[in-house]
């Protein structure tokens, strides 16, 4: 396997361009013979996809995807509570239970992923994640300070 697009979030250009609809949309940029079919990738990404995400990763044609932060994460860690209450006010959706294995993909959270492997990989599985979280809360504050004077509607 190797990388095929890998994006960041642009929401201050537009305020859809989350990372999985930008990762999508330069998915979708590349020409037809170098884009592989999307049920033969792996979509990764940092956080669980919100509505907006999950609805884009759905009409993309990807039957999975893998997030390393739930949403209780998003909203307790890096201060974004938006997924669970866009799902909450707009679907009635409690506690972001939605349908986590469906007719069109199956999401897949990496950290339960890492717990529940052989007893051979557990440990390093879980030291990578630790030291990815260090690396995202330094980037996380570098981009929530970022935000202050941009007109995102919901940042
Ligand atoms: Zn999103």
């Amino acid at each position: 396997m190797s990388v095929v697009i890998a994006e960041t979030n642009n929401e201050i250009e537009n305020p859809l361009w989350h990372g999985e609809v930008h990762a999508l949309k330069k998915f979708y940029e590349l020409a037809a013979v170098d884009r592989p079919d999307p049920k033969n990738c792996l979509f990764l990404a940092t956080h669980e996809p919100c509505s907006l995400c999950l609805s884009a990763i759905t009409w993309t044609g990807f039957d999975n995807f893998y997030y390393l932060f739930g949403y209780t994460d998003t909203a307790d860690r890096f201060n974004i509570p938006h997924d669970l209450k866009i799902l909450q006010q707009v679907f009635r959706i409690e506690g972001g239970a939605y349908a986590r294995e469906n007719e069109f993909w199956k999401c897949h959270d990496l950290r339960e992923a890492a717990e529940k492997s052989g007893p051979d990989k557990r440990a390093a599985l879980l030291e990578r994640i630790t030291k990815l979280e260090s690396t995202y809360a330094e980037l996380s504050d570098e981009y929530q300070s970022s935000k202050e004077d941009n007109e995102i509607p919901l940042s």
